[in-house]
C-alpha cells in the first residue's frame, strides 16, 4: 500500500479515528495499526513504531480473522507486543480487525490499565466503532489513490507522446510510463539525482527551476523540454519529457499508454473510422477488437446523440487541435451504455492536417461509483446497521444488516430520505448531529431511538462519521446503528427484578412485624381471658354462693363465649407462629389408639345426638410425631364432622397405606361440601356460606392450621364429599421408620 505513505493526512486521520474510538469505549489508550502485507510490518501510528508481524497479537487477529482479547496481561504474555504493553502499565488489550472487501487492512487496538477491563458491552461498542475507523481510514486511502490515478490519467491523455516519471518524497523514481521506460531503461526505484547525475536535480525540479534536460539515448544525446506537476505538499512531482517525435512513434506510445487505461480509448481516422480500441473499450462496449476495426465511430454512438458527435468532429476537422468534451451514450452489444464523459483531441500530421483523432470516454460518476463500491464493501461487513447519506439527507448506501434491523429492503430506501428512520419527535436530532460534525467537533456515540419500517421504535446506539473529499468538504455521512433493544430489555428486567426483590424484602419485614404484634396481643388477651373463664366457672359451680336460674343461664353464655374467644386467640397465635417459623413440633412416639380415644369429642356428639366411631387397623404401628398437634388435628376434623351432621355420625378409620405411611379418614354423614368449595376449605378464614344466609359459627382457621400441621409432619390432607350425603377428610402420616424425614 504505497498510497499510505503518500497520503499526508493519513496519520492525522488515523490519530483522530483512534482517539474517537478511545472515547467511545472509554479506554485508556487506542492505537490504529496498518498492515503492509509485503513487508509484514505493522505501524503503530502516532509513535511510528514498526515491528514484524510474526509472533505479534496483530498476526493473531489476521490469522483468526477475528478480535483478540486479553483481559489479564501478564509479564510473560504470549505475544511480544502484548508483553511490551504490560511494561507500559496496561493490563487489558482488545484488538479488532479493520476490514474492507473482506480483507483486513489494519487493526484497532484498545487498551485498559485495569484487569478485566473489556466486558461484553465494551466489546460490542468497540466492534461498532472499529467499523467507523475502517471507514475513515479506507476513505483516506481511497481518496489518495483516486487523486493519484486521476492525475496520471490526465497527464497520459494530455500528452501521450511524452516520457513520464513519478518522483516520490524520498527523491526516488517511483514509477515510469512505457515511453519513459523505453527512453531511460529500467530506472524505477533509483534516485533521480543519481540517474540524472546532478545533486540538486530533484530540488531544482520541485522549485520549478529546470525547464529542459539533455538525455543520453541510443541515438545519442537528445534535448527534452521538461514540464513538472508538483504535488500540493511540494514533496513529489510528475515529470514530463517532451520531444518532437514522428507521428508513427507517437501512435505506438498512444497505444501502449491507452491500453492500460480503465477508460475507453479509441483512435479514429479523420473520417471517423476506428483505427484502434483499447481493452476497456472492448470490455465496456462488448465488441472484439476485430469488430472495432470494421466500424465507424458513428455506429458506436447511441443514435439520438449523433448530432453531438458530428458537431465535435466537424470542429476538429476544421483544424482545431483543442480538446472537446461532451456527455454521450454508446450503443454496445449489451444495449445502451449510460453516460460517458467524452473528450476528443485532434492529432495533426507533418503538414498540419488533421490525421487522426484520439478519443477518451470515461463513465460519468465512475469515481463516485468506485467510492460507493468501496464503502459498500466496508459497511456490509458489520452486524450493525450501516448506511450513508449525503448532505441533503438522501440515502446512498444501505447494508444488509440495515435491511434486517430497519426492515427496509435496499431498493426502497436508497434515494429516499434518511429522516424516515427517525421517530417524529427526534427529527431535530439529525440536524443537531450534523451541526456538530460540520463544526468538526468530535462526536461520540449517542444512545437514542430509531424507527423501523413497521413503525416500531427501538433503542439504538448510534455513531456517525463524515466522509470528505480531497478538499476536506463533507460529501457523505456514515451512520452505524446498533440495535440495543435486547440489552435495554435485560436492563429493564433487571431493574424490575431488583424492585421486586426490594418489595419482597419490605413485605417480609412487615410480615415479621405483624406476626410479632399478633403474638404479643394474643398473649396479652389470653391472661385476662383465663381469669374471666376461671372466675365464671367458680361462680357456676356455686362456690361463692347459689345462683338463680337466670344468673346460671347468663353465666353459661359467658363461659361459652370465653371458650370461643380462647379458641380464636389460640388459632391466630398458632398461625402467626407458623408464619414466623416459631411454630415447633415436639416429636415423640405415640400410640394412635390412645390419642383417638381422647379426641373423640364424645360429649359434643352426645349433645347433638350423633355417633362417633373409630376403626383402627391392628397393623398400625407406633407413630412418630407431636401427639398434641395431631390431637388438635383430630379434634378439629371430628368436631367439624359433628357440627355439620344432623343424623348419623362420624367414623374415623386408620389403615396402613404403605410401609412408611398410614392413612386416617374422618367421614361424616352430614351436609357435604359443594365441589367448588372443596379446594378453598384449607385457606385461612374460609367458610362455606350457609344456605339460610346466617353467619357460620367458628373462625375458618381450623383447617388451615390442620393442613400446616400435617405438612410439617411430612404428610398431606385432602377432602372428598358428595353434597347431601357427607364428607370425608383424609390425611397421610409417616410411621416411625422414616422419622428422620419428618420436617421440623
Ligand atoms: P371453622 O373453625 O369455621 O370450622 P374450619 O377451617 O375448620 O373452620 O372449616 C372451614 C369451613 O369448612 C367450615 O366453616 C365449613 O363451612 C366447612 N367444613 C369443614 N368441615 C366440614 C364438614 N365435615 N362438612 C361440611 N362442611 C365442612
Amino acid at each position: 500500500m504505497e498510497e499510505l505513505q503518500s497520503a499526508q493526512t493519513l496519520d492525522d486521520s488515523l490519530g483522530k479515528a483512534s482517539s474517537r474510538a478511545k472515547t467511545a469505549v472509554a479506554a485508556d489508550d487506542a492505537v490504529v495499526f496498518l498492515i503492509n502485507g509485503d513487508n509484514a510490518i505493522a505501524q503503530r501510528v502516532g509513535k511510528s513504531v514498526s515491528f514484524p508481524l510474526t509472533g505479534s497479537s496483530i498476526q493473531k487477529v489476521l490469522e483468526a480473522k477475528n478480535l483478540f482479547l486479553d483481559n489479564s496481561i501478564g509479564k510473560l504474555a504470549g505475544f511480544y507486543d502484548v508483553r511490551e504493553l504490560y511494561t507500559e502499565g496496561f493490563r487489558s488489550v482488545l484488538s479488532l480487525p479493520l476490514v474492507s472487501s473482506e480483507k483486513i487492512f489494519g487493526v484497532l487496538t484498545l487498551l485498559g490499565r485495569e484487569e478485566k477491563f473489556f466486558d461484553d458491552s465494551k466489546i460490542s461498542r468497540a466492534k461498532s466503532f472499529s467499523l467507523l475507523v475502517s471507514l475513515a481510514v479506507a476513505n483516506v486511502i481511497l481518496r489518495g489513490w483516486l487523486k493519484e490515478k486521476e492525475r496520471l490519467n490526465q497527464l497520459f491523455f494530455e500528452d501521450g507522446s511524452s516520457a513520464i516519471l513519478l518522483i516520490d518524497e524520498a527523491g526516488k523514481i517511483a514509477d515510469a510510463n512505457a515511453n519513459a521506460k523505453k527512453l531511460f531503461g529500467a530506472i524505477a526505484g533509483r534516485s533521480a539525482d543519481d540517474y540524472f547525475q546532478s545533486n540538486s536535480f530533484t530540488q531544482r525540479v520541485l522549485e520549478k527551476k529546470l525547464n529542459s534536460i539533455e538525455v543520453q539515448s541510443s541515438n545519442g544525446p537528445k534535448l527534452f523540454e521538461l514540464r513538472a506537476s508538483i504535488s500540493q505538499d511540494k514533496k513529489s512531482a510528475i515529470l514530463r519529457f517532451i520531444e518532437a517525435g514522428d507521428v508513427e512513434k507517437n501512435k505506438v506510445v498512444y497505444e501502449q499508454v491507452s491500453e492500460k487505461s480503465p477508460d475507453v480509448v479509441l483512435q479514429l481516422s479523420a473520417d471517423g473510422r476506428i483505427l484502434f480500441a483499447n481493452d476497456s473499450a472492448a470490455e465496456l462496449l462488448d465488441y472484439t477488437k476485430k469488430e472495432f476495426a470494421n466500424m465507424t465511430f458513428s455506429e458506436l454512438v447511441f443514435q439520438p446523440d449523433l448530432n453531438i458527435v458530428n458537431d465535435m468532429l466537424s470542429e476538429l476537422s476544421g483544424g482545431a487541435t483543442v480538446s472537446k468534451s461532451a456527455v454521450l451514450r454508446f450503443s454496445s452489444k449489451k444495449g445502451v451504455q449510460e453516460k460517458f464523459d467524452v473528450a476528443m483531441r485532434g492529432v495533426k500530421d507533418e503538414v498540419g492536417r488533421l490525421s487522426r483523432i484520439v478519443l477518451v470516454a470515461r463513465e460519468v460518476g465512475a469515481r463516485s461509483n468506485m467510492q460507493k463500491q468501496f464503502l459498500d464493501s466496508v459497511i456490509n461487513y458489520s452486524s450493525d446497521a450501516v448506511y450513508s447519506f449525503d448532505t441533503r439527507g438522501v440515502v446512498h448506501s444501505w447494508s444488509q444488516s440495515a435491511e434486517k434491523i430497519f426492515g427496509y429492503p435496499r431498493d426502497t430506501i436508497v434515494g429516499g430520505s434518511v429522516r424516515t428512520l427517525f421517530p417524529q419527535e427526534r427529527e431535530g436530532e439529525l440536524d443537531e448531529m450534523l451541526r456538530v460534525l460540520n463544526g468538526k467537533k468530535k462526536l461520540a456515540s449517542i444512545e437514542t431511538v430509531r424507527k423501523r419500517k413497521n413503525g416500531e421504535l427501538f433503542n439504538a446506539l448510534v455513531s456517525i462519521a463524515a466522509i470528505t473529499d480531497e478538499s476536506g468538504r463533507i460529501v457523505d455521512y456514515v451512520e452505524v446503528v446498533k440495535d440495543v433493544t435486547a440489552e435495554k430489555k435485560m436492563e429493564e428486567v433487571n431493574r424490575i427484578r431488583r424492585k421486586l426483590e426490594e418489595r419482597n424484602r419490605q413485605l417480609m419485614e412487615l410480615n415479621e412485624m405483624k406476626s410479632v404484634f399478633i403474638s404479643n396481643v394474643s398473649h396479652e388477651l389470653r391472661t385476662p381471658l383465663t381469669n374471666i373463664h376461671g372466675y365464671s366457672s367458680l361462680l357456676l359451680e356455686g362456690e361463692p354462693g347459689p345462683l338463680n336460674e337466670q344468673q346460671n343461664e347468663f353465666l353459661h353464655v359467658v363461659v361459652n363465649e370465653t371458650n370461643r374467644l380462647t379458641k380464636l386467640i389460640n388459632d391466630v397465635l398458632d398461625l402467626s407462629k407458623m408464619d414466623s417459623g416459631r411454630f415447633k413440633l415436639v416429636l415423640k412416639e405415640f400410640d394412635l389408639r390412645d390419642l383417638v380415644e381422647k379426641c373423640s369429642c364424645k360429649s359434643l356428639a352426645e349433645k347433638k345426638g350423633v355417633y362417633v366411631n373409630w376403626n383402627i387397623s391392628p397393623d398400625i404401628p407406633v407413630i412418630m410425631g407431636d401427639p398434641n398437634r395431631i390431637a388438635q388435628v383430630l379434634i378439629n376434623l371430628i368436631s367439624n364432622g359433628i357440627k355439620f351432621t344432623e343424623t348419623g355420625g362420624v367414623t374415623l378409620t386408620a389403615t396402613r397405606k404403605t410401609r412408611n405411611f398410614i392413612q386416617i379418614d374422618v367421614a361424616d354423614t352430614g351436609v357435604g361440601i359443594q365441589f367448588a368449595d372443596q379446594k378453598s376449605l384449607f385457606r385461612r378464614f374460609y367458610q362455606v356460606a350457609r344456605k339460610d344466609g346466617q353467619k357460620q359459627e367458628g373462625t375458618g382457621l381450623g383447617l388451615a392450621i390442620t393442613k400446616e400441621i400435617i405438612r410439617m409432619h411430612g404428610g398431606k390432607i385432602w377432602v372428598e364429599s358428595t353434597p347431601g350425603s357427607g364428607s370425608t377428610f383424609s390425611f397421610l402420616l409417616r410411621t416411625t421408620q422414616r422419622k428422620q424425614r419428618i420436617k421440623k
